[in-house]
């Protein structure tokens, strides 16, 4: 072994230890070129993450390509153990790899990053253990003619991931591919690479060289070069529609199946006979405030019936302010930062459409942190909008930010009508005690993941996926495994 992660301490360490390198056949590979990575927090450069080019690139598919041949020779169960131990020795450094995320996602470690370390390395071990749950079928065709189906891994899968939640994405795709038999080339986020790196780099060691290669760069270079390159056949995605939507026509062209996990702007309906306190906590994880509101599955559309607006309102304002906003590497920090000026801006755009628009109110809860070693420019306070038209860009569109529309309604197939009224379709929510409006709403909401009086959390056993725009395909479960990460053959013996 070139390596040693188990011998990495600190966070210093780590960006020092993955300065300019990825993760191919089983060793650091220097890159020609690099990016900076900065901490959201403080505006500081943390480290210096590779920045592959199209050469460096495909050396990664090259090995992954060359591993697989002996990878899917390995008895399924076996491989399953591999990844079990893999998940263990991501478990054994959570706090390090919880504290490397903290610094380059700007996330809270108490509410955020250390949870998301535990739910990557769960994912794994439960992955792990569907070794010999990869199971095809007799089909009674003639008695004397024997004709099944067998499972078979796809070959080498190209996984792109996005800074929100690196690690637990990152988990989903490479625990199924890798048990399947199939190898793996990672593109990390340039963002927030070196948890990624961290984890992989861990989880190395107990896999054969060039199972599992990690990379980094631009999407522009690295990722076109990965999803375009002959031998990468198959690609699973989470990211923006934009990108998706690119990466799909690269996969229709060549004829390659796509997993697309992309936006959404998720409704949550809350009705007369709600349970009021569950209910606004429910908005509160849901909108996944503590995130700053940076992930796919935001509840960011409250539909509130006008009976309990009033004092569901008083109550959301009076959590809301309790929130505290802060270093995200203090344990007394619920609330962390934006990841880059950019998204800073776009969400500020939201929020400056919304003050012009008659009628609407803006309302910002918590305070600005006021800690001097900390830059103040990608913090935001978490906003709610209230009171928009139905068609305004705010009520439509996707923020990724700590922004929520609040809109009443008093129709039941109106409000019903406005939640299924964006082209995403990612997930949903109804609060109701009422077991008919229960089953009659999540038959008529048309969103992949509808859940009753609570909102989403991953587990990695319950399938979740997109509808419409929201992208194509499952993530989590066995289903997910058996349909996305291997193909089926049938097999007539006469
Ligand atoms: P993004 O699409 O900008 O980037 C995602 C990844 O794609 C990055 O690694 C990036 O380098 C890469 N990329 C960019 N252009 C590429 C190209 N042309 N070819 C190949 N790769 C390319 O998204 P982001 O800003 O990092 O993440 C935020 C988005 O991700 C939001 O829209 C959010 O809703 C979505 N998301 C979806 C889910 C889900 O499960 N549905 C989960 C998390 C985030």
């Amino acid at each position: 072994m070139t390596y040693q992660p188990s011998a990495l301490v600190s966070p210093q360490e780590v960006f020092a230890a993955f300065d300019s390198v990825n993760l191919i056949d089983g060793a650091r590979c220097h890159t020609a070129a690099s990016l900076d990575v900065l901490n959201p927090a403080t505006g500081a450069v943390i480290g210096r993450a590779s920045a592959s080019n199209t050469a460096e690139t495909n050396a990664a598919i090259e090995s992954a390509r060359v591993a697989e041949l002996d990878w899917a020779q390995v008895p399924a169960r076996e491989r399953g153990k591999r990844v079990t131990a893999a998940a263990r020795a991501v478990a054994e450094k959570t706090e390090l790899i919880a504290q490397v995320l903290a610094h380059e996602t700007g996330k809270a470690i108490r509410t955020e990053c250390r949870g998301e370390v535990k739910v990557a390395a769960d994912i794994l071990e439960f992955y792990g253990n569907l070794g010999s749950e990869l199971k095809g079928q007799t089909i009674p065709y003639h008695p004397r003619m024997l004709t099944m189906t067998t499972r078979e891994p796809l070959g080498v899968v190209a996984a792109i991931v996005p800074w929100n939640v690196p690690l637990v994405l990152f988990a989903l795709k490479v625990g199924p591919a890798l048990v399947a038999g199939n190898t793996i080339v990672v593109k990390a986020s340039e963002e927030a690479p070196f948890a990624t790196f961290l984890m992989a780099e861990l989880m190395m060691r107990h896999l054969p060289a060039g199972a599992l290669n990690v990379v980094n760069g631009t999407g522009a270079v690295c990722g076109d070069a990965l999803t375009r390159n002959p031998d990468i056949a198959k690609i699973t995605f989470t990211g923006s529609e934009a990108v998706g939507e690119t990466i799909n026509k690269i996969g229709a062209e060549r004829i390659i199946p796509v997993s697309l996990e992309l936006g959404g702007k998720s409704p949550m309906i809350v009705c007369a006979d709600a349970q009021l306190d569950k209910a606004v906590a429910g908005a509160i994880s849901g909108m996944r405030f503590t995130r700053q509101g940076q992930s796919c599955t935001a509840a960011s559309r409250i539909y509130l019936h006008h009976s309990l607006h009033d004092a569901f309102m008083e109550k959301l304002s009076t959590a809301l302010n309790a929130l505290r906003i802060g270093d995200p590497l203090d344990e007394a920090t619920d609330v962390g930062t934006i990841i880059n000026a950019r998204q800073v801006a776009t969400i500020n755009r939201y929020i400056a459409l919304a003050e012009k628009t008659p009628g609407a109110t803006v309302t910002r809860f918590g305070k600005m942190p006021e800690d001097k070693h900390l830059s103040p420019d990608l913090f935001l306070q978490p906003t709610i909008l209230s009171d928009l038209p139905d068609d305004h860009p705010c009520v439509m569109e996707e923020i990724f930010g700590p922004v929520a529309v609040v809109q009443r309604w008093s129709d039941y197939e109106d409000v019903i009508a406005r939640a299924n009224s964006t082209h995403y379709g990612l997930a949903a929510s109804v609060w109701t005690r009422s077991l008919s409006t229960a089953l009659d709403s999540t038959a008529r909401l048309n969103a992949g993941y509808v859940q009753v009086n609570q909102n989403l959390t991953i587990q990695p056993n319950v399938s979740y996926g997109g509808f419409g725009r929201s992208g194509q395909g499952k993530e989590a479960s066995l289903e997910a495994m058996v349909e996305h990460f291997t193909r089926s053959k049938t097999i007539v013996m006469n």
